[in-house]
């Protein structure tokens, strides 16, 4: 249900696991496990004695609009979201850096003549760069405000 907000908290550099089909129990376990906060839809969820007794965090995502829940996580956390390309959007690990002369073919060529800077994701095998993507996300945080 918040899938597409994960994404976004990615872009933003956050340590986000999301996991589609994950069990209420296997999400109260993970949240446990690493100290995370659970954001979610789910109501039925949080009537669970975890979240009643606050021995896991959470955060309950109110709307179903992106910009809307980009605009709670940032009033509710006290967080500013801005584009911060530090972990890979599909699988939130973190992003190496590579060099410009080994992404030449793995790129496409105007992107290669354009962009200075590539990062890479060991499990994906996907190179980012601040393009036009970049610029349409830093655009999303921005209109927000
Ligand atoms: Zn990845």
């Amino acid at each position: 249900m918040v899938g597409k907000l994960a994404k976004y908290l990615r872009m933003a550099g956050y340590d986000v696991l999301y996991i589609n089909t994950a069990s209420d129990d296997q999400i109260i376990k993970k949240a446990g496990e690493s100290d995370r906060i659970v954001l979610t839809r789910d109501s039925l969820m949080l009537a669970r004695r975890e979240f009643k007794k606050g021995i896991i965090k959470y955060l309950f995502i109110k709307d179903d609009k992106l910009k809307n829940q980009l605009n709670q996580i940032e009033s509710d956390l006290k967080v500013l979201l801005k584009p911060n390309l530090v972990r890979c959007i599909e699988c939130n690990r973190k992003l190496i850096k590579v060099k410009k002369e080994d992404v030449k073919n793995k790129v496409p060529p105007h992107v290669y003549k354009t962009q200075q800077n590539f990062l890479y994701c060991k499990k994906c095998d996907k190179y980012y760069w601040r393009g036009t993507h970049y610029d349409n996300i830093r655009n999303t945080f921005l209109s927000i405000k």
